[in-house]
């Protein structure tokens, strides 16, 4: 009976001790479970993470590429166009040649020039080109900058050859903001009294400085003084712009008189201004929410050309939107 009775304890405590092995194996089986799904769990989460920020990076080049999408038409050169004189302030001195501002991912024209067109304009609203001479210059250029990105709009600048180094910041800030930076020579001199080989000098030496900050050549010129020989119409490989409202700021020196000389602007209208007078700044600074206010988009000249349907030619003058 004792030994009976050994024997069931026996059997009741090796019973025990299986069931305590089995339940500690169980044990372990979850937490190597656990574990695992773990582990699976964070390789997910750092799969999923890098994937979206790989998927952000693309969306903001994309948005980038959009915004500053220069859809082209190319200018070519070619020339034709009569000689006009027009004042035009400044005491720059150095041909330039011009270039479309155009930010970096823009479509290059091959040439080394570049267009910057927005497209997302709307082509049956009436637009207006500011364009500015004679800059950079900080003081002035920075606060007209500021006024356009304020109301969501461009400009084009015709920049002088020997500044843009001095300046090439605000230069530098102007093309990123989408910007067209054309050509107002190197050093302001009048082309019309240059020789072919002046003239192909100028705009070499122009294009150099541009391509040095910018990156691009410039696709637009604006001859100082207004002053266009029949040499520079065959020579000159881009179009040459003129402006259909000139408001004689640099004579003026006051916003008020240079607003007054805005008062009656048109659809098409490319208004001629100087970024070296802090009375300009001011007015552009009135100017430009007036004209948003009527319906306006204040656009760069490339962008003109493209939604009004001018193709512009090398050599050719062009003075507003209305060809
Ligand atoms: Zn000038």
């Amino acid at each position: 009976m004792k030994r009976n009775d050994e024997m069931r304890i026996e059997s009741y405590r090796d019973r025990e001790m299986r069931s305590r092995r089995r339940r500690e194996r169980e044990l372990r089986k979850t937490k190597m479970i656990l574990i695992n799904a773990a582990i699976a769990l964070v390789v997910i989460l750092v799969v999923f993470v890098i994937a979206i920020i790989k998927l952000n990076g693309k969306n903001n080049s994309n948005i980038k590429n959009y915004t500053n999408k220069n859809v082209s038409e190319k200018s070519k050169t070619r020339d034709s166009s009569k000689s006009k004189t027009k004042k035009d302030s400044s005491k720059q001195k150095k041909p330039a040649a011009t270039s479309t501002a155009v930010p970096a991912d823009s479509n290059s024209m091959g040439d080394g020039t570049k267009k910057w067109i927005r497209t997302d304009l709307d082509k049956d609203k009436p637009m207006i080109a500011l364009s500015f001479d004679d800059g950079p210059y900080t003081p002035v250029t920075g606060k007209i900058l500021k006024v356009l990105k304020k109301y969501d709009s461009r400009a084009t600048f015709f920049v002088v050859g020997n500044r843009v180094n001095t300046y090439s910041k605000v230069l530098k800030e102007s093309y990123d903001m989408g910007n067209q930076i054309a050509s107002h020579t190197f050093d302001h001199e009048d082309l019309s009294k240059m020789t072919k080989k002046q003239l192909s000098a100028e705009m070499t030496k122009t294009n150099k400085a541009l391509q040095s900050v910018i990156g691009c050549h410039a696709s637009l010129i604006r001859p100082p003084y207004g002053n266009i020989s029949d040499l520079m119409r065959k020579n000159i490989k881009i179009p040459m712009i003129y402006w259909s409202i000139d408001t004689d700021d640099w004579k003026w020196r006051n916003a008020a008189k240079v607003l007054a000389e805005c008062k009656n602007v048109q659809d098409g209208d490319i208004i001629l201004m100087h970024d070296l007078y802090s009375s300009t700044a001011d007015a552009v600074k009135k100017l430009v929410p007036r004209l948003k206010k009527k319906g306006y988009q204040l656009v760069t000249i490339d962008e003109m050309f493209y939604y009004k349907g001018i193709k512009a030619e090398a050599g050719k003058v062009y003075a507003s939107g209305r060809q």
